[in-house]
């Protein structure tokens, strides 16, 4: 999950930062954080929009409704939230992965702390992942990577991690570039190695570096990439075999872009995520769980004649 697929140069930094922050791998610490939780109702959240139409990106829904349906299948109960124009993307990937979660719809740029309070009292949320979710810097701006401020598009979802901290509610984070909420946690990496992380270069000067702290931060290449590991991971821990192929990424991919989403990378409806065509994802994908089989079958290595 730490191979540099889209050749950004930073992300061996962060999963550093994470992992000693985690003190494990990463997707080993998100699982077991989960499983020790016995969590009845996850909230994900995500939403990330980009240039130059500033519509939904396709790194974070599919993360988000694989890790979705993984927590489905161990029988918990999960919402969805995505800023309110994005919805019928993932609604769509919702059908494709052939399950029923609510969507949560977020206003963009508008205090969130009621619907934040409504949410946890009627869905009874007792943990909250952020995947690939937009986050504000120390003045309260959003930023995309190259420091423009895209406050106005953008779900101030901060609140739901505040409402959750209120609640004593575990926060995980999953994100790839330190502008997400939660990447507080690490926030001096993402300023040290993240170009613009500490000067985003927009009149705000604060940095893209997100303020907000999780109480766990998984970096990862693509941060869907860093979901479908903690969903392999997780369904592994609990003795089950993990639903997702890479046949179906492909499907799932090119069902968001039907819907809408784009590449980060190009601004197009290309089958690529964060720039790194849909082939190699689902390759990891296989690779995933191929790994996961493999090490139920042969945990010590035995059988190796070569
Ligand atoms: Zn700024």
């Amino acid at each position: 999950m730490s191979v540099d697929l889209a050749f950004r140069g930073v992300i061996g930094k962060l999963y550093e930062a994470a992992r000693l922050h985690a003190g494990k791998p990463l997707s080993e610490a998100a699982s077991e954080a989960i499983v020790s939780r016995d969590p009845e109702h996850v909230m994900i959240v995500t939403g990330f929009k980009v240039l130059p139409t500033m519509v939904q990106e396709t790194d974070g829904p599919p993360g988000a409704l694989v890790l979705a349906k993984t927590l489905r299948c161990l029988g918990v109960d999960v919402s969805l939230g995505i800023e309110e124009e994005s919805v019928s993307i993932l609604e769509a990937g919702l059908e494709v992965l052939n399950i029923k979660c609510p969507i949560i719809p977020l206003p963009s740029n508008v205090d969130l702390s009621a619907l934040s309070r409504r949410a946890f009292e009627e869905k009874g949320i007792d943990l909250l992942i952020f995947v690939e979710k937009a986050g504000s810097n120390n003045n309260g701006v959003y930023h995309n990577m190259l420091g423009v401020d895209v406050t106005r598009y953008h779900a101030r979802a901060e609140a739901l991690l505040n409402e959750g901290r209120l609640r004593g509610c575990c926060v995980i984070s999953i994100g790839d570039g330190g502008n997400e909420v939660g990447f507080g946690l690490i926030k001096d990496a993402v300023e040290r190695h993240v170009s613009k992380g500490k000067d985003c270069g927009c009149p705000c000067r604060g940095g893209i570096a997100a303020c907000s702290k999780a109480d766990l931060v998984v970096t990862s290449s693509t941060s869907n990439i860093g979901c479908y590991a903690v969903s392999c991971a997780l369904s592994a821990l609990k003795g089950g075999s993990w639903f997702y192929r890479g046949d179906l990424e492909v499907k799932l991919i090119r069902a968001l872009i039907e819907a809408g989403a784009i590449d980060a990378m190009t601004g197009r409806e290309e089958m690529m995520v964060d720039g790194v065509p849909v082939e190699v994802t689902a390759s990891i994908v296989e690779l995933m769980n191929y790994m996961s089989v493999k090490a139920k079958s042969a945990p010590n290595n035995q059988g190796y004649r070569g």
